[in-house]
């Protein structure tokens, strides 16, 4: 079977030191095993993805001596397929219209407590009809009870982690309880990200996902999508995550860490492999 792994970048800011570290990863997994390395954009998000992101992931990506397989996929030209998705979900009873604001859903939340996992059901018939009618906004939810129901529980689903370079392999038991009944889709945004991983995962016969470890707990719901809409599973790769000096990840934010930034300042990309342990 061949090695097929993929970097997966959004499109919603400058690529800094951490993507760099991802994509090398993933790329030199694909590299050492004689497979196949992918990017994706991942611009589902039109509220948040810009076109001239995306030019620079190219760019800094190039920069930093990858090359990939074209043409690249970009999620946003694919709507349909991920709706296609959704409908075919909706029509087995495993969605539902979700009315409620995420202010309401996490009444009595305190700030620094994570988000609430909604768990609902479905609005009788003349209410939601009320409801729609009045063009009231909603969201369509994951049944986690339709689903268990349709899979007979979810104690047979399960994923094998790999770690970062393949040389701790486990079985990780999913456990999609914890996110809750998740949204798939809402007004503004037309799939959520988790459905359009897997689709595209299995779509481009992915064997190996690599990403990282902040992605970890995501696996579980994604887990549960792949066994709704009979995909198969690809070995999971999650790598720790850089941190800076002061021990916080980098994240989009930190402007001189970008890419352009550290390139703009002299470095070379022959320095910067070499600092985050690619030769
Ligand atoms: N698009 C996601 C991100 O930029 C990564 C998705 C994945 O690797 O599964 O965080």
């Amino acid at each position: 079977m061949t090695f097929v792994t993929r970097f997966a970048p959004s499109p919603t800011g400058y690529l800094h030191r951490g993507h760099a570290y991802s994509a090398l990863t993933a790329f030199e997994a694909a590299r050492v095993t004689g497979g196949r390395f992918l990017l994706r954009i991942e611009d589902i998000d039109a509220t948040r993805c810009r076109p001239e992101y995306e030019a620079a992931i190219l760019e800094d990506l190039a920069w930093l001596g990858l090359n990939w397989e074209a043409p690249v996929r970009r999620q946003s030209e694919h709507l349909a397929d991920y709706e296609a998705a959704i409908a075919g979900l909706r029509d087995r009873g495993l969605v539902y219209r979700c009315f409620k604001t995420r202010k309401e859903i996490d009444i009595g939340r305190a700030p620094h407590e994570p988000a609430i996992a909604y768990v609902g059901a479905p609005l009788g018939a003349d209410e939601e009809a009320q409801r729609l009618a009045r063009g009231e906004p909603f969201a369509w939810r994951l049944s986690l009870a339709a689903a268990r129901e349709a899979l007979g529980g979810f104690d047979h689903l399960s994923f094998l982690e790999e770690g970062a370079d393949g040389s701790s392999p486990r079985t990780v038991q999913a456990l999609p309880e914890t996110a809750g009944d998740i949204v798939l889709a809402r007004k503004d945004v037309g799939v959520a990200y988790h459905l359009a991983v897997v689709h595209d995962d299995a779509l481009q016969g992915v064997t190996h996902v690599t990403r990282g470890e902040d992605l970890f707990e995501a696996t579980h719901i994604q887990r549960l999508l792949q066994a709704l809409l009979g995909l198969p599973t690809p070995i999971y790769r999650h790598h720790g995550l850089l941190t800076g000096p002061d021990g916080k990840r980098y994240a989009k934010r930190d402007k001189a860490q970008t890419l352009r930034e550290l390139r703009a300042s002299g470095v070379s990309a022959q320095d910067l492999r070499a600092e985050l342990g690619f030769s």
